[in-house]
C-alpha cells in the first residue's frame, strides 16, 4: 500500500478483536467516577497553542518538543491536545463553573497527540482517562484519587502489579527554595551532568532529578531533598494524605525524585507503576495543581488530578492474562432461516424477541445459504444458542433451539413463547 494510504506512525487502529477490551476497561473506570460522584466533561481535541504553552510550561517536554501545532485557515496557531488538564481549566474558566468555590469533580476520557518516538506503551495519538478537582484544597481530595485508582486496580485485577510511588513538591515558595539549592549543589557538579541535565539545570532545574542519566543519578544520591525544604503546611498536608492512605491499607512508597514532567504541580504528586510493561512502566500519574487556575487567569482556585493510560492499562490486562471470559462473547443467540417466506418470519420474530428483551444479544443470519454454511456462521459468532427457522418451523409457528455449547438436544419452542425461554437461559449483562 502506498505510504499515503497508511495510518500515520504511532498512531493505532483499534481493530474489532482489540474493541471489547477497550470497552470493558472504560465501563469499569466509568462505573466507577459515576460512584464515587465524577461528573463527565468533554472538551474539543483542538485548542490555541497559546493556550498549551501557559498551562504547561515553555521548557517541558510537551511544549518543547512534542506537540502537533499547526496554523489553521485563519492564521491561528493550533494543537491538538497533549493532555486533558489545560482544556480542563480552560473549559470550567470559560463557563465560570468554579466560581465562589463552587466544587467541581470532573473526569474525561480521549485522544492525546505527542510527538515522541513510537514504542510498546508509547504511541503518538493515545488515550488517557483523566480527573479533575477544583476547589477542594484538603488531603482528603488527594486521598480519594488515589483510593478510587486502588479500587480500580482491584476490580482489574491487577493490584500486585503496581506500585505507588508519591511526593511532595510543597507550595511554589519552598519549591523556590528548593529549587535554589539544587541549582547550587548541581552547579558546583556541572561537568559531570548529561547534557540534557546541563541543559535544564537551566531552563527547569527540578527535572534533572527526573533524568535516566546513570552517572548524573549518582551525584544525584548527595542532592537536597525536597523533604527537608517543604513549608509547614506541605507537610501537613503530605501527612494528612499518607494518614488516610494508612487508614485503607494502600501500600506505597516515597519517592524525592518525582517530579513530574509538567510545570503545574504543587504538593502532591503521584505516580502509579508497573515493571510488567518494561519501560513505559507509568499507567496513572497526577498530582496537585493549586497554582494553575490563576496562572490561566482564573481567581485563585486550587485543583488535583491524574490521568491514566489507557493503552497501557490494556497492555497490562493482556500481559498478566485478566481478560475476562465473558467481554470475549458478542452473541447470545444465532437466528437462521431458509427461505425467503421464513427470512421474512425470522425477521418479524427477532423484533419481536428484542422488543421483549432489550439486552438480548441476538444476531440474525444475513447473506442467506445452505444450513451447513448458516450454522457454521453460528458457530464461529461464539452465540449460545442457534434458533432454525425453515419451512417446517414456519408452517408449525415454532422455532428450533438448539445449544451450541455443550449439552442439551434440540427442541421446538413456539414463537410466543420464545422470548420468555430465552430469558430462563440466557444471562443479560
Ligand atoms: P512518560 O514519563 O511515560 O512519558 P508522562 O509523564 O509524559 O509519561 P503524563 O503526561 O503524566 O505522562 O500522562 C499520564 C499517563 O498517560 C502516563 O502515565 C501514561 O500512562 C500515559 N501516556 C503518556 N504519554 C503516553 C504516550 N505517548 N503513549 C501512551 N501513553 C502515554
Ligand atoms: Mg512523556
Amino acid at each position: 500500500m502506498s505510504k499515503s494510504l497508511q495510518a500515520i506512525r504511532g498512531m493505532n487502529d483499534i481493530l474489532p478483536e482489540q474493541t471489547p477490551l477497550w470497552r470493558y476497561f472504560e465501563g469499569t473506570v466509568a462505573r466507577l467516577l459515576d460512584n464515587y460522584g465524577y461528573r463527565q466533561i468533554r472538551m474539543p481535541i483542538v485548542e490555541f497553542t497559546e493556550l498549551f504553552k501557559r498551562s504547561i510550561g515553555e521548557v517541558t517536554d510537551i511544549v518543547e518538543k512534542e506537540m502537533y501545532t499547526f496554523e489553521d485557515r485563519n492564521g491561528d496557531s493550533l494543537t491538538l491536545r497533549p493532555e486533558g488538564t489545560a482544556a480542563c481549566v480552560r473549559a470550567v474558566l470559560e463557563h465560570g463553573i468554579t466560581g465562589g468555590g463552587q466544587v467541581q469533580k470532573l473526569w474525561y476520557i480521549g485522544p492525546m497527540f505527542r510527538h515522541e518516538r513510537p514504542q510498546k506503551g508509547r504511541y503518538r495519538q493515545f488515550h488517557q482517562i483523566g480527573l479533575e478537582v477544583f476547589n477542594l484544597d484538603g488531603p482528603d481530595i488527594d486521598a480519594e484519587l488515589i483510593v478510587l485508582t486502588w479500587r480500580l486496580w482491584g476490580e482489574l485485577g491487577i493490584r500486585d502489579a503496581v506500585k505507588l510511588e508519591l511526593n511532595s513538591l510543597g507550595t511554589s515558595e519552598s519549591r523556590g527554595r528548593y529549587r535554589e539549592a539544587l541549582v547550587e549543589f548541581l552547579s558546583a557538579h556541572l561537568d559531570k551532568l548529561d547534557e540534557d541535565s546541563q541543559r535544564r539545570l537551566k531552563t527547569n532545574p527540578l527535572r534533572v532529578l527526573d533524568t535516566k542519566n546513570a552517572d548524573t543519578q549518582a551525584i544525584l544520591v548527595d542532592a537536597p531533598k525536597m523533604a527537608d525544604y517543604l513549608d509547614d503546611e506541605s507537610r501537613a498536608h503530605f501527612e494528612g494524605l499518607k494518614a488516610r492512605l494508612d487508614a485503607v491499607g494502600i501500600p506505597y512508597v516515597i519517592n524525592p525524585k518525582l517530579v513530574r514532567g509538567l510545570d503545574y504541580y504543587s504538593k502532591t504528586v503521584f505516580e502509579w507503576v508497573t515493571d510488567k510493561l518494561g519501560a513505559q512502566g507509568t499507567v496513572c500519574a497526577g498530582g496537585r495543581y493549586d497554582g494553575l487556575v490563576e496562572q490561566m487567569g482564573g481567581k485563585p482556585t486550587s485543583g488535583v488530578g491524574f490521568a491514566m493510560g489507557i493503552e497501557r492499562l490494556v497492555l497490562m490486562l493482556e500481559t498478566l492474562d485478566k481478560i475476562p471470559q465473558e467481554i470475549a462473547r458478542q452473541v447470545d443467540v444465532y437466528l437462521c432461516a431458509f427461505g425467503e417466506a421464513a427470512e421474512l418470519a425470522a425477521l418479524a420474530l427477532s423484533e419481536r424477541v428484542r422488543d421483549q428483551l432489550p439486552n438480548l444479544r441476538l444476531q440474525i443470519n444475513a447473506g442467506g445459504g445452505s444450513f451447513k454454511s448458516q450454522f457454521k456462521k453460528a458457530d464461529k459468532s461464539g452465540a449460545l444458542y442457534a434458533l432454525i427457522l425453515g419451512d417446517d418451523e414456519l408452517a408449525q409457528q415454532v422455532v428450533g433451539f438448539k445449544p451450541l455449547r455443550g449439552q442439551g438436544e434440540q427442541q421446538s419452542i413456539a414463537w410466543d413463547a420464545l422470548a420468555a425461554h430465552l430469558a430462563t437461559c440466557v444471562v443479560q449483562g
